[in-house]
């Protein structure tokens, strides 16, 4: 009988123990969940101590930004039907993004003036505009005055140059290129060895047909830009330099 009572006790001491143990890991698990939803895993992936530890490939973040032009800042360009370039240029964007994505590149559309431009290092990054409402046609493609990586600046305005074309028929007005272009405030902001360049796809005037109807053919051509410029860069990578 005294046995029987002991184990009894015992039996009730062990579900007690299973119940607080359950118990624990629930409480772990919100907190864990809670964590995540609040940017943890971002804030790990920024970590310097991980990234220490970690492959390079896991810690790396986005491989391309996109700027997705005025977004968060002002409306840019508005026309007199109340066309707005922010509007147009966030289509574009996040189709852009999109394609990109489905070509396995991991992507983040930033806004205009977007915080994490700070030292942002990135395979790319792209801004995209558009021009003002004028009755002209034509796109515009820049990368920095002054930059320590002119090769890779080039060959990324090259390449958006190219497939824009390509993909629009739109005709490159290189003459229209200004210093806002050129000294673009993003290409400050970023990391000395992020690849930059800004585009504007169109004029919200004249090549409003493309630009607001068919924002599907503009995305196209900068994603095919953009992958040309990263399969250029993955190329040389594999290459290896001649001594
Ligand atoms: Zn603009």
């Amino acid at each position: 009988m005294k046995v029987d009572m002991e184990t009894h006790r015992l039996q009730r001491l062990n579900t007690c123990f299973l119940r607080l143990l359950l118990i624990v890991a629930a409480a772990l698990a919100v907190l864990v969940a809670l964590w995540f939803y609040q940017g943890g895993w971002d804030r790990m992936q920024r970590s310097r101590l991980l990234a220490r530890i970690l492959p390079e490939q896991v810690i790396a973040g986005p491989q391309v930004a996109i700027i997705s032009g005025h977004r968060g800042f002002d409306s840019g360009a508005v026309c007199d039907d109340g066309a707005m370039e922010a509007l147009v240029n966030e289509e574009i964007a996040n189709r852009v993004a999109d394609l990109l994505k489905k070509e396995g590149v991991s992507v983040e559309v930033l806004d205009e003036y977007d915080p994490r431009l700070e030292g942002l290092k990135v395979q790319a990054l792209v801004s995209i505009h558009a021009d003002s409402c004028i009755d002209q046609s034509g796109f515009k493609v820049a990368s920095a005055e002054q930059t320590v990586i002119s090769q890779q600046d080039a060959l990324l305005v090259s390449c958006l140059k190219e497939r824009y074309a390509q993909a629009t028929g739109l005709s490159f007005r290189a003459s229209a290129i200004t210093k806002d272009m050129t000294q673009y405030h993003a290409f400050q902001r970023v990391a000395d060895d992020t690849p930059g360049a800004i585009i504007e796809t169109g004029y919200l005037g004249g090549d409003r047909a493309l630009l607001v109807e068919d924002p599907d053919r503009a995305a196209q051509g900068i994603a095919a830009g953009i992958l040309c410029f990263l399969d250029a860069q993955a190329e040389m990578a594999r290459t290896p330099t001649p001594e």
